[in-house]
């Protein structure tokens, strides 16, 4: 057993708070909603009145929050009570120049640190089926193992500090540009008299094969059963996917990386979000063509 503060109990963090309680650590929980803080009670957790008070004498600390300024003011609170050597494991996904500033500032104070965004929803976070993507130290990877084991089915060294938010933003770079190359394949085909079930069996068995078409399909009544069947509603909002996109380009700019389909990928999502569209599914994006 493991003693353990969790931070930001939200939509991912109130399923993964859970899971890491039913697995039999002490999990010392805090957000500034209390509706959270009640459910996070009710599945096993102790909650706490603060960041630091949840953190203090924690030997790991879990963070699931917004954004890196919300991650960045948390962690400057809560330095101060962790004994020597705790581990920081921040799964929240936030820009890669803050997610390695957060860290080496850990480090300083004699701390460990790891990056360890998600990939999986709502429904992973709740399940305990999760993929962690693991930026960190060979030592700090190997200590938060058998923690996010406990929160996921998958659990990747991805290299350096920052190196899982990179991952997590590249490949969602990807899902944004794909989404919308296999959306306006789908347009296209029907404007040309093409049946969508019979461009949809033969694409999913040829070169246009990808994710966005064979396990997310943006059309209703073709392939499995994906948000498109339920009026888009569920699965991954366009506003997270915007905000993924939006982490990418702001990566890409530091980086002086060139990123044309993503940065189209990028202003599409930006116009559809705007038009009222931030609650649908990121497919519902095949409307806007
Ligand atoms: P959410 O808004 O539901 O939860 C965030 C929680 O953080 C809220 O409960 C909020 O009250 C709390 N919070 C904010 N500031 C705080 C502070 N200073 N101290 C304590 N608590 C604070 O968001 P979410 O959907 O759970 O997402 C969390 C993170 O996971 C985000 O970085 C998101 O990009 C990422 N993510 C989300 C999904 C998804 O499908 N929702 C999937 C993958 C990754």
């Amino acid at each position: 057993m493991t003693r353990i503060a969790f931070i930001g109990l939200g939509n991912m963090g109130g399923g993964m708070a859970a899971n890491l309680a039913k697995a039999g650590h002490d999990v010392r929980a805090f957000d500034l909603s209390a509706e959270a803080l009640a459910r996070a009670e009710a599945a096993g957790c102790l909650v706490a009145d603060s960041a630091a008070a949840a953190a203090d004498g924690a030997e790991a600390v879990v963070t699931m929050l917004p954004a890196g300024r919300h991650v960045a003011e948390v962690y400057e609170t809560i330095f101060a009570g962790l004994p020597a050597g705790a581990l920081l494991i921040d799964c929240s996904t936030i820009d890669v120049a803050t997610s390695r500033a957060v860290a080496e500032a850990a480090q300083a104070r004699g701390l460990a640190a790891v990056d360890a965004p998600v990939s999986g929803g709502i429904a992973a976070a709740t399940a305990g089926t999760l993929t962690f993507m693991v930026g960190g130290s060979e030592d700090a990877f190997a200590r938060s193992q058998p923690v996010l084991a406990a929160m996921g089915k998958a659990v990747i060294h991805a290299g350096a500090n920052g190196a899982g938010q990179a991952a997590k933003i590249c490949n969602n770079m990807i899902l944004g540009a794909t989404m919308i190359a296999t959306c306006e394949a789908f347009a296209l085909a029907d404007k040309l008299g093409l049946d969508a079930q019979a461009f949809y069996d033969i694409a999913s068995v040829s070169s246009g094969q990808s994710w966005s078409m064979t396990s997310y399909c943006p059309v209703p009544g073709v392939g499995p059963t994906t948000p498109a069947d339920k009026d888009y509603q569920g699965g991954f909002a366009t506003a997270l996917m915007l905000k993924d996109l939006r982490l990418a380009m702001a990566a890409a700019k530091d980086a002086g990386a060139d990123v044309p389909m993503g940065s189209r990928a990028a202003e599409r999502y930006e116009a559809f979000a705007a038009a009222g569209n931030e609650g649908l599914d990121f497919s519902a994006i095949i409307r806007s063509l």
